[in-house]
């Protein structure tokens, strides 16, 4: 580019150069043709004398032959060549009757050349050569020449110069980002790239640490997950253990209590098989299986889960209600649909008290399916309502473990209806009480969605 741009006004000035001497050659010709013009004949003498005008042009060489070449004048007349006979191409062309010029550059010096024809009613009777040696022009233009030079380098150096920092910079940035990559792949997950700017490097710096940030929250999810599992998995384990120890250390245990401390044994073990049952499906529904591709009628498994639901209902003394069901189809299989109006309506059985009220309904409208299970139980504590989707969340742990639970129903729940495109929602009734209410898309026969 540099070398281009040297080049380049070089040789544009040097044509200019060359065009300018040449027409300047030219019409210095042809005043002196128009000197001779009107001659029938050229002689030395009529030459001499018409040449005049010659003196003024300040040109290096003049000459004036007849019709073969010979010359009759020579405005050099050093070396005695008038007389001789001339075989530059420029007048060999001027004798054939065209006008003919040429300059060239050469060793620090223009040479410019042109001859024309003279000629008398038609008839060439000679010619007329001019010589140029220039070297004013060769010396501005040699000194154009190295100044150019000189702004090219220094041109050419800036913009090294500017690169080389340009990308220092730029690489000195890629590789702090990839540093940061490097330190989080090897599990600094509390490591950010320095944002710098707005350019692509800052939005990559800035979409890795929104991955990071991602990537802490599912690590932290997954470590608290592990730690809440096995802490799960131990208490019922720790109970069986000293159930067992008290059975086998008592001597002459009496039968009564063997049979408790066994029932309760089996209690544990029937937990502990709940636990693990729950933290299977959640394994599988993180798994990402491919979600049901036929719909599935709701109606017949709600119907299903109340009639499970109302000996346990009835057994506490809690009234289960369903105030409406509509027939609705949904894009999952019925085991998932059990699970998840199952644990709702558990829940709301489970969290109210004797002579309380459980009310569940079923409606479509407007392309939805839903879902409603309201109690008039102890409710939620405000702060615990965005936690209480999240596994082994417990509001009250000994009340839970007490009725059962395993804290992982309503995270149950949540997973397998956003499998199926749904949603789930819980707020508090302003009279006391819970609503859980579950959106689906509703899907028609062949497995399309509304
Ligand atoms: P659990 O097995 O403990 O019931 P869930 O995941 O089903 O676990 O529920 C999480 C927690 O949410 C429960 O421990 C309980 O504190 C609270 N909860 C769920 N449903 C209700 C409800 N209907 N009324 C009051 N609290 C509820």
């Amino acid at each position: 580019m540099v070398l281009l741009l040297n080049t380049y006004p070089l040789l544009v000035s040097e044509d200019l150069v060359f065009h300018s001497k040449v027409s300047t050659m030219q019409s210095s010709v042809w005043v002196m043709v128009s000197a001779l013009s009107g001659l029938e004949e050229l002689t030395e003498e009529n030459v001499a004398d018409a040449m005049t005008v010659a003196e003024e042009t300040g040109l290096s060489r003049i000459l004036v032959t007849d019709e073969n070449g010979r010359i009759l004048y020579d405005s050099r007349e050093t070396d005695g060549a008038v007389n001789g006979y001339v075989l530059y191409t420029e007048v060999v062309q001027a004798l054939e009757g065209n006008d003919a010029s040429c300059c060239s550059y050469e060793n620090g010096a223009f040479r410019s050349r042109a001859a024309s024809p003279v000629l008398y009613q038609n008839q060439i009777i000679g010619a007329v050569y001019a010589y140029e040696y220039d070297t004013e022009q060769a010396v501005l233009l040699e000194g154009f020449q190295s100044n150019l030079l000189r702004i090219s380098l220094v041109v050419g150096i800036l913009v090294i110069g500017l690169s080389v920092l340009l990308s220092h910079a730029l690489t000195s940035r890629i590789g702090e980002l990839l540093r940061a990559i490097v330190l989080v792949r090897d599990g600094a997950y509390d490591h950010r790239a320095a944002v710098r700017g707005k350019d692509e490097i800052a939005q990559l710096s800035q979409a890795f640490n929104s991955m990071t940030d991602r990537l802490e929250q599912t690590e932290e999810l997954r470590r608290r997950f592990v730690s809440d599992a096995s802490h799960e998995l131990k208490t019922p384990l720790a109970a069986i253990r000293l159930l067992t120890d008290s059975i086998l250390q008592t001597e002459h245990i009496d039968p009564g209590t063997a049979r408790e401390f066994v029932a309760d044994i089996g209690q544990e073990a029937e937990r502990l098989a709940r636990i693990t049952e729950d933290l299977l499906r959640l394994t599988r529904l993180d798994s990402g299986l491919p979600a049901a591709q036929t719909p599935a009628e709701v109606e017949p498994v709600f119907a299903q889960v109340l009639r499970m639901m109302e000996l346990v209902a009835r057994e506490k003394r809690v009234e289960l209600v369903c105030v409406r069901s509509e027939a609705c189809q949904v894009l999952a299989t019925d085991d998932q649909l059990y699970q998840v109006i199952y644990n709702l309506v558990d829940n709301g059985v489970k969290y109210t008290p004797s002579g309380g009220r459980v009310e569940t309904a079923l409606n479509a409208e407007k392309g939805r399916v839903i879902l409603t299970v309201a109690d008039n139980g102890i409710g939620i504590p405000e702060e615990d309502l965005p936690r209480v989707f999240e596994r082994f969340y417990r509001v009250d742990k000994a009340r839970s473990r007490a009725a059962g639970g395993t804290g992982l129903g309503l995270a149950i729940v949540r997973d397998t209806v956003r499998r199926q495109g749904g949603s789930v929602t819980v707020e508090n009734r302003p009279g006391g009480g819970a609503l859980f209410t579950v959106s689906w898309p509703e899907a028609r026969e062949g497995g399309q969605k509304v």
